[in-house]
């Protein structure tokens, strides 16, 4: 959620334009890039601001956005101006007369910028829960003005002096720690921005960072022709076997939009995994698909290889520029895992127990595959197929028969409200008095135990077509007390809505996404830090979905699930048999999803670790050693995403960053037990963890502020416990 390259206040606001928000899951894509600017209103100065709505704050309560009176030719005009502004207290700030101190230039630059986030806030949660064709058009207008934007204040040679005076005095200034770590913080992000390199030096960065940009978009467009190139014609009906008779016309309909009438198109999702494998059941077939996936990137004009290389290089030397050794090195400067090694010891450690489960799900598909007839060894193209029938053997779980017991009103107020409630004594109450952007929007009043008012809670689950898919949390205010602000915030889902009088009917998965959500919402609303840089979901990628896979663990908690998991129609309790089924199958395929994801990470990592000047003449060598080396090259389980299709470490933001997901897990999972292993749901142990974690959002190193509370490292084991990969923590 966090681009550390941003300044100030305006970081979360600059993340939100570019559609960037605290719940990327492993499977999600980055944002795609922006297309060509449209000129999709006026100039600053043309417009007639007086009569916006953003031009003053909010006069609601906490300041939530007045959705009554806000349109959509109000943005543009607004951004603009908001740009302006900022921009002239920033010179403001950077040509004062007066010494620098905290006051005059970091909290200066702590609250600049106010309307610009104002209106970038709105605008960058409607553009993906309703948008529209002008809500698009303003976006691909604004994103490449507000990178100019923000270039324009972290280059600014006399703000930085300014910054740097302080940084350098902050040992004498006396400091509280939190105003010590926004020096520190604001100092390290003009640095990593290139700040102190020599005229020539700052050329050269800007030229790679040019370079950087164009071959990331390049590459994102051969990602598409890849779609196209990679997709299946399937000559024979009866090749089809094992799809859906909706499956199959959409294969038909997809043929004939691509030239090939009368045939079948079977297209290629983005990880090597196809989801179709788990249904064909003509082998062949699984093979030209499975094959089809993991070559992208090799040939055609889908081929990426060249980029991979150069890439990985420019990022080295630009590493080397800013005094590293390498890019993963650069990268990890700013996260909790710290250093590269630090991830690879987290990787290194899980690997046997991981590759150990792979092998014995291997093992069990394999005594399938034997017992009916088939003489072959399990291959990657195999495994979804034959794990499908597995999985039905083992826990013989149907979906359709649990949704009953999981209806979205009662698992809100019963399951996750009423979890946040004995864990933290806090109270959701509806109101129905503030304006929403859309009528499927809920509003709740957060109340603490002492019956103060912690924040706005705004909750938007159900599915429609101007919502951009997953589910995530963001807010419309961020919590600061320099600030005087409470948070305003929101939940988004996309559960399919049910038609008028029917109540809508969860899966177990979205249950627990709806208690991951909550556990961002909970770390955005319990901030108590006094700088909006440093509030709520403020803190590094790779802790940023601790907090909420924390949470999810509480969907599972016996006495939680007997209070909401109940009939919908006759309230009565889940079948025990029943759950336990639902538990059980949650622990499956666990070595095969685990490996993928790390062999993937073991790959990003691999690229990001060349030292400048390093000679790499052919991908899928280097690949084969990476995987080899880290003794994760185990057949019939590849690397979730091979380097020629890795969307998100080589056009995307996570280079040297998709550990972040599992380090983010282990630390909720070792979180997780020690709270269970203290005696679980209680709101004194839930308010510990509050006041230690959930309330000081970045202020703290999150290592330091995990250990104070924890009183130790988490223990890796955790993780692989939470997965169901190991039966205790022991040893
Ligand atoms: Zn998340």
């Amino acid at each position: 959620m966090r681009n550390p390259l941003l300044t100030g206040a305006l970081a979360g606001a600059i993340a939100l334009s570019l559609g960037l928000t605290a719940c990327s899951q492993p499977d999600s894509q980055s944002a795609a890039p922006a297309p060509a600017a449209v000129d999709a209103g006026a100039e600053a100065g043309a417009a007639d601001l007086s009569a916006n709505p953003f031009m003053e704050p909010s006069s609601l309560p906490l300041m939530a956005p007045d959705f009554s009176s806000i349109r959509d030719e109000h943005y543009l005009p607004v951004m603009l101006e908001g740009m302006r502004l900022h921009l002239l207290e920033i010179e403001a700030i950077a040509n004062s007369a007066e010494p620098p101190t905290v006051v005059n230039t970091l909290e200066a630059m702590e609250r600049s910028g106010a309307l610009l986030n104002r209106v970038m806030r709105v605008f960058g949660n409607l553009a993906g829960t309703d948008t529209n064709t002008t809500i698009q058009q303003v976006q691909a207008e604004i994103a490449p003005k507000m990178a100019a934007h923000q270039d324009s204040i972290l280059l600014n040679a006399e703000l930085f002096a300014r910054v740097k005076a302080l940084y350098d005095a902050r040992e004498v200034l006396e400091l509280d720690p939190e105003t010590r770590r926004l020096v520190e913080q604001t100092h390290l992000r003009f640095v990593r921005a290139g700040a102190e390199l020599s005229e020539d030096e700052k050329n050269r960065i800007r030229a790679l960072n040019s370079e950087q940009a164009s071959l990331m978009t390049a590459y994102q467009q051969a990602l598409l022709k890849q779609t196209q190139e990679a997709a299946v014609v399937v000559e024979n009906a009866a090749d089809l076997d094992g799809l859906s008779d909706g499956q199959i016309a959409a294969a038909a309909e997809a043929a004939k939009a691509s030239g090939h009438e009368g045939k079948w198109l079977l297209r290629i999702t983005n990880t090597t995994r196809q989801p179709v494998l788990t249904q064909l059941t003509n082998r062949e077939l699984r093979q030209r698909v499975w094959e089809a996936s993991a070559n992208r990137g090799l040939s055609g004009e889908g081929d990426t290889r060249a980029m991979v290389l150069r890439l990985a290089a420019l990022r080295a030397e630009r590493a080397q520029l800013l005094g590293k050794a390498n890019h993963a090195e650069f990268a990890l400067e700013t996260q909790m895992a710290g250093t590269p090694e630090a991830v690879l010891k987290m990787l290194d450690d899980l690997t046997p127990t991981v590759v150990e489960n792979a092998k014995r799900e291997a093992a069990d598909i394999q005594a399938l595959i034997r017992a009916e007839g088939g003489d072959f060894e399990v291959t990657p193209w195999d495994w979804e197929f034959y794990a499908e029938k597995v999985r039905a053997q083992k826990y013989d779980l149907d979906p359709e028969q649990v949704k009953p017991y999981f209806e979205l009103d009662r698992v809100l107020r019963d399951g996750v409200f009423y979890a946040m409630n004995r864990f933290y004594g806090v109270s959701f109450n509806e109101r129905t008095d503030l304006p929403v952007y859309h009528p499927d929007v809920r509003v709740f009043d957060v109340i603490d135990s002492d019956g103060s008012q912690i924040g706005l809670f705004y909750a938007d689950y159900f599915a429609r077509p101007s919502k951009r898919g997953g589910a995530w949390m963001s807010s419309f205010v961020d919590q600061s007390h320099l600030l005087g602000q409470k948070p305003v915030i929101t939940n988004v889902m996309n559960i399919p809505k049910p038609v008028e009088g029917q109540p809508a009917l969860m899966t177990f998965d979205e249950v627990t996404t709806m208690y991951h959500e909550v556990g961002h919402a909970v770390h955005g609303l319990f901030s108590d830090v006094r700088y909006p840089s440093l509030a709520g979901t403020n803190v590094p990628r790779d802790f940023v979905e601790f907090p909420s896979q924390f949470e999810e663990d509480w969907a599972k908690h016996p006495e939680i699930i007997a209070n909401y998991a109940r009939h919908y129609q006759t309230g009565e309790p889940i079948p025990a048999d029943l759950l336990q089924r639902i538990l059980n199958a949650s622990g499956f395929n666990q070595g095969f999803d685990t490996l993928e994801y790390i062999a993937a990470t073991y790959l990003d990592m691999a690229w990001h670790i060349l030292p400048a000047g390093t000679q790499i003449d052919d991908v899928e060598t280097f690949e084969r050693e990476a995987l080899a080396r880290h003794g994760v090259d185990f057949a019939p389980v590849p690397p979730r995403y091979r380097s020629g299709y890795f969307a998100h470490v080589f056009p995307g933001g996570y280079s040297a960053g998709y550990y972040a997901y599992l380090w983010s897990e282990l630390l909720a999972a070792d979180a997780f037990a020690h709270v269970t292993a203290q005696g679980g749901l209680s709101a004194e142990l839930g308010n510990a963890y509050r006041r230690a974690i959930l309330a000081r959002g970045g202020s703290e190193d999150p290592m330091q502020m995990y250990v104070n509370w924890r009183g130790q490292q988490p223990d890796p084991n955790a993780l692989l416990v939470r997965r169901g990969l190991k039966n205790t923590s022991d040893d």
